[in-house]
């Protein structure tokens, strides 16, 4: 199997380090979730104290790393990154709990992803700043206390729903960031080619923003690779309407703003599965993709533009799917 994501990371994670914003006052859009950012920074300086826990949820590449980042630069204390899926054991954990210093932030990516074992090791962490360490075996098995300074987690997740309870209520604060608006995204294209150096027209920068699925990480993706087009045709290397126009057609990106892969779901269910009601398991094994992955990456958007419908038998074609492709529905069609 493909993993898409992986082989899209290495690209993005470069990107995303170039343009990420470096304070609260350069995060666009997300406005409720800004301002309550702020409210939250400003009682914990006021009272002297330390940041509750925060938990952001929503699709990828929307901005929860970014805020994960701008919080603690704001407060002027230590950031460090964890992955919740590289940690394999509460051993590694404990470094980063030992390490985290009196009110720095320990942001941990993809926390819905944490075994079990691991996640009951955070408990006491994030309740009491204490850890439980188990030594030995058998009758010789003891438990050791520690404390821990006071510290914050910032956990992110692409799927609030995979949480456990105790994990989620030990979250003071839980923030949704969701597709962001049409605005918002030609705010961001413009200020990231002024970061580049780039010169691009309105238009252009509204054709970028429309064809982004609502994420920043699309619109930066998108946006680079229009420059190297506009390097390549434009003589002044301005991303004009036509380049614009050209490189999303090179870039295989509709006026939806669906790449290759979106468009390859939707065929999938159309022709191998009637249009539906088709398993997750199933469209991802005939895709050759991993259900997270879909899940995480692909569906998010597709549901949100009307595309495909979620049921309790699995995933629909819509008639405005159908329509989107230009093929015409066979009997099968539900919808
Ligand atoms: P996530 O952690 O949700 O996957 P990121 O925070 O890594 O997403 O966002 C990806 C990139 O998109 C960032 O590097 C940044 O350039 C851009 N970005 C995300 N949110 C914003 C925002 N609110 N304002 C400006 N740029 C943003």
């Amino acid at each position: 199997a493909i993993d898409i994501r992986q082989e899209f990371d290495v690209d993005a994670r470069e990107i995303d380090e170039r343009l990420r914003p470096q304070s609260l006052d350069d995060v666009i859009g997300q406005s409720q979730v800004v301002e309550r950012v702020r409210v939250m920074l400003y009682a914990t300086r006021k009272r002297n104290d330390t940041l509750g826990h925060i938990l952001f949820d929503g699709p990828p590449g929307i901005g929860k790393t970014t805020l994960a980042t701008v919080i603690p630069k704001e407060l002027g204390v230590d950031l460090q990154i964890a992955a919740g899926p590289a940690l394999d054991a509460p051993k590694d954990l404990l470094p980063y709990l030992t390490n985290a210093g009196h009110g720095s932030v320990l942001f941990i990516d993809e926390i819905h992803r944490l075994r079990p074992a691991v996640e009951e090791f955070l408990y006491p962490a994030m309740e009491d700043f204490r850890i439980d360490i188990a030594l030995g075996e058998g009758l010789n098995a003891r438990t050791i206390n520690m404390q821990l300074k006071p510290f914050t987690i910032i956990g992110a997740t692409t799927r609030a729903g995979m949480l456990t309870a105790p994990m989620r209520d030990r979250f003071v604060y839980r923030e949704h960031l969701d597709f962001y608006e049409p605005d918002d995204l030609i705010e961001i294209v413009r200020r990231n080619a002024v970061k580049l150096k780039t010169k691009v027209t309105d238009q252009a920068a509204a054709e970028v923003a429309r064809r982004s699925q609502g994420t920043p990480r699309k619109a930066n993706n998108i946006l680079l690779r229009t420059r190297d087009f506009a390097t390549l045709k434009d003589p002044n290397g301005e991303i004009t309407t036509e380049i614009a126009a050209h490189a999303m057609k090179m870039l295989e990106i509709d006026s939806l703003g669906l790449e290759r892969q979106d468009r390859r779901y939707l065929k999938i269910i159309m022709d191998v599965f009637q249009g539906g009601p088709a398993g997750l398991r199933a469209i991802a094994h005939s895709l050759s993709i991993p259900a997270d992955t879909l899940e995480d990456d692909i569906e998010p958007f597709l549901l949100r533009t009307g595309l495909i419908q979620r049921t309790p038998r699995g995933r629909i074609v819509t008639q405005r799917g159908y329509e989107h492709l230009g093929v015409t529905p066979g009997p099968g069609l539900r919808s």
